[in-house]
């Protein structure tokens, strides 16, 4: 322990000396005659704990104390004065100080404890100074998310009546027969037309939850590009004003299909009703330089402001000519798009001018940059707890599956396996050993909470109260 002995009196310093040369080597002091000279020593050096005489020649009382706090903030001080004086013990303590001992009235022992214990005190000071801000933190994304949340209601409420109405109303002018022949016929188009429009809707507000919670699972499958384009060009409400046109050699790439579809079948919704009737849309394929296939999707319409560029992949983002021109939309969709880019290690780009059109550029890379997130298994079976590790581990891009207790991992395992399994070892007993072989063999780190510290077999072990600092530490040291 390296002990900073801040004292002008030779003679109280070689005491301090004297008191912690026992056991030899177990304490490493360094003398500073005045705070100035503590100050240098701080600044180049790190000390687990000072010892403060509070009466020096370049500094008086607790102005002596703050000055060394504020050289090392995170050093726990403890004053050894020859002043017995309630008052100013209790100043110094109230001031930061962890402890006030009396020169003469100090042994061997009663010194090496309070050492002991005022770093102890200092290292629980900081953990909680860390489980305020820590608290304070999640309050901050638990308003962020509710606000989010009254958003997206009120979003989605208008943006799904509007269909709704629609389909209402022509479904009972056919009901009642008021639509024949070709008239019932476009009447059953525009139906279907605003039924995809909410499917659309609710597939993006389905996506928009799963990422908000950190759930949104990526499958690891071979589509081909080209084939998937042509399949959503002929599912839009005009197939004919698309151009698709394919310069790549091979347009295969790993990803998930249905996530891939959502990503074009946006753009290409997009394309036409941000256009005029009948402009063309020109759908391109092509060999990225870089390993990538780009597709470039063109269209001739009302184009994005420049300024409103920046902002306009963020949720619920409109640019202001599409509100003006009253064209619907929740401002949803490219948020989403863009978050599916990136989940396939690619990237959404867009080119635009007002009046003359847009083209967004998908790249999506050729080989496997599939943004793969550790799955960790927490077993833990406390209402309390569960929920509290399972929301800081999605919010830090784990997945997570949570099970009741071992047996319902056991059960499940041989499906669902896992890179991390976090064990709560007070409610489930058991060696780490036992549980492995349990697990037919599998190789997932394992990280306890609670019981007897360091067990054998556990590749990391936490505390019962810890922060979440603590436990993404645990899963970065297990990954
Ligand atoms: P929505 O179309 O439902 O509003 P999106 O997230 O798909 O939501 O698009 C966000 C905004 O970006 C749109 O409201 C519109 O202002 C603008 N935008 C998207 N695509 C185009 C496009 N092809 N041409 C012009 N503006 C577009």
């Amino acid at each position: 322990m390296r002990v900073l002995v801040i004292e002008d009196n030779p003679a109280d310093a070689a005491l301090v000396r004297v008191l912690l040369s026992d056991p030899p080597g177990a304490y490493e002091t360094s003398v500073a005659q005045r705070v100035s000279e503590a100050e240098t020593k701080l600044l180049g050096d790190r000390f687990d704990v000072a010892l403060l005489d509070m009466s020096l020649p370049d500094a008086e009382g607790v102005d002596a104390l703050h000055r060394v706090r504020e050289a090392a903030p995170s050093m726990p001080i403890v004053i050894l004065s020859g002043q017995d004086d309630e008052a100013l013990a209790t100043k110094a303590v109230a001031a930061g100080a962890q402890d006030y001992l009396l020169k003469g009235h100090v042994s061997e022992v009663t010194l090496r404890r309070a050492l002991g214990y005022a770093i102890e005190r200092q290292e629980m000071h900081e953990r909680l100074t860390a489980s305020v801000d820590e608290l304070e933190d999640q309050r901050a994304s638990v308003i962020r998310l509710n606000q989010l949340k009254n958003d997206l209601i009120t979003v989605l409420a208008h943006d799904f009546k509007g269909p709704l109405t629609t389909i209402l109303g022509f479904a009972e002018l056919i009901e009642e027969g008021a639509l024949l022949g070709d008239d019932a016929r476009d009447a059953a188009g525009t139906i279907r037309r605003n039924v995809f429009r909410l499917t659309t809707l609710a597939n993006d507000t389905l996506a928009l939850s799963r990422i908000e919670h950190g759930e949104l699972e990526i499958a690891e499958e071979t589509v081909d590009i080209v084939t998937l384009l042509d399949e959503i060009v002929q599912r839009t409400d005009e197939p004919e004003r698309f151009n698709l046109q394919t310069t790549a050699t091979g347009a295969s790439i790993p990803g998930d299909r249905e996530r891939l579809r959502q990503v074009f079948e946006n753009l290409l919704r997009n394309a036409l009703k941000y256009s005029l009737d009948e402009a063309p849309v020109s759908v391109a394929v092509r060999d990225g330089d870089d390993g990538f296939v780009r597709v470039d999707i063109t269209d001739r319409g009302i184009g994005i402001p420049p300024e409103e560029l920046p902002g306009l992949f963020r949720r619920f983002a409109r640019a202001s000519n599409a509100k003006k021109a009253r064209i619907p939309g929740t401002g949803l969709g490219l948020f989403v798009v863009k978050t599916l880019v990136e989940k396939h290690g690619g990237k959404l780009t867009v080119h635009s001018e007002v009046d003359r059109g847009s083209t967004f550029s998908v790249a999506l890379p050729r080989s496997g940059a599939i943004e793969r997130a550790p799955h960790v298994a927490v077993v833990v079976g406390d209402a309390t707890l569960g929920p509290f590790i399972a929301y800081e581990l999605r919010s830090n891009g784990y997945r997570v599956r949570e099970y009741k207790d071992l047996a319902d991992l056991q059960e499940r395992y041989a499906a669902e396996p896992s890179d991390a399994i976090i064990i709560d070892r007070d409610r489930n007993p058991g060696d780490a050993s036992a549980l492995r072989t349990s697990l037919d063999g599998a190789a997932p780190r394992f990280i306890a909470i609670g019981g007897a510290k360091n067990a054998d077999g556990w590749d990391a072990s936490l505390p019962k109260t810890f922060l979440a600092a603590d436990l993404l530490a645990a899963l970065a040291f297990a990954r």
